[in-house]
């Protein structure tokens, strides 16, 4: 095409396309029709769906590491792996940042202890914000530091556990925190959990990283940062965890 006609092709496809959308129906205005969302098989019941990492499937630990890069030392049985105290903590050897998180959980059938003496362990989101784990069925403890709490900073809106000794599910989405240059947050984490079906954390805010003593607060890590499940000394079991990644 030759140079002087570029404009008024143009201006002659311009005013074509604006007279094509006025002539569409009223209703078709408003559809919008890319992107197309991805297809996603969805899992039956809480199996995982088809764009989920499965991070434990009941048979192995080949996700998992102990935080200094050992072999776990928690056992694995009937589809499930269950805390062997004194051997620490266990963490994904995969980070993650955004996601969306489902585990099951189990306290022991025979009650020990009270308070937080008593089924306890921990969902560490980043390996550093916890999701309390903690057989809270008729046993008090403080509430922010119940099952389903951000631990020692938010209180869940109800009490939803099951009986020891029965299977319980965490369903989590999570907001990783954002930092900017000069390493403070610009952004914090926030938290969705729904336990055995019931909200209990409503996209709160994670005030940093939990602690046991004090305040917690932020310090920059990555983007992506390992999953940690916490040995708290009690025979707490898992099952099914996958994740997706947002
Ligand atoms: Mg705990």
């Amino acid at each position: 095409m030759k140079a002087k006609y570029f404009l008024p092709f143009f201006v002659f496809t311009f005013i074509f396309s604006l007279t094509m959308e006025a002539q569409k129906p009223e209703h078709e205005v408003t559809e919008v029709w890319e992107p197309v969302p991805e297809v996603v098989t969805p899992g039956t019941g809480t199996s995982a769906p088809s764009d989920a990492i499965v991070l434990f499937d009941g048979t192995n630990f080949d996700q998992w590491e102990k935080p200094d890069g050992s072999e776990v030392e928690w056992t694995v049985g009937g589809g499930a792996m269950t805390v062997k105290p004194k051997t620490g903590d266990i963490q994904t050897r995969q980070g993650f940042g955004d996601m969306q998180l489902h585990l099951e959980w189990r306290t022991p059938a025979e009650v020990k202890g009270e308070g937080q003496g008593r089924g306890n362990s921990g969902v560490f989101l980043m390996g550093r914000y916890e999701i309390q784990v903690l057989d809270n069925y008729k046993n008090k403890t403080y509430p922010n530091g119940q099952a389903a709490s951000v631990y020692k900073q938010t209180i869940p809106l109800v009490n939803a556990c099951r009986k020891p000794g029965e299977w319980q599910t965490y369903d989590i989405i999570f907001t990783a925190p954002r930092f900017n240059e000069d390493d403070r947050v610009v952004q914090p984490a926030r938290v969705t959990v729904i336990q055995n079906g019931v909200l209990v954390q409503n996209n709160v805010e994670i005030w940093g990283a939990t602690e046991f003593i004090g305040l917690p607060s932020y310090k920059k890590h990555g983007m992506k940062e390992p999953l940690k499940l916490q040995d708290h000394g009690d025979l707490v079991s898992f099952r099914n965890i996958w994740v997706r990644e947002l």
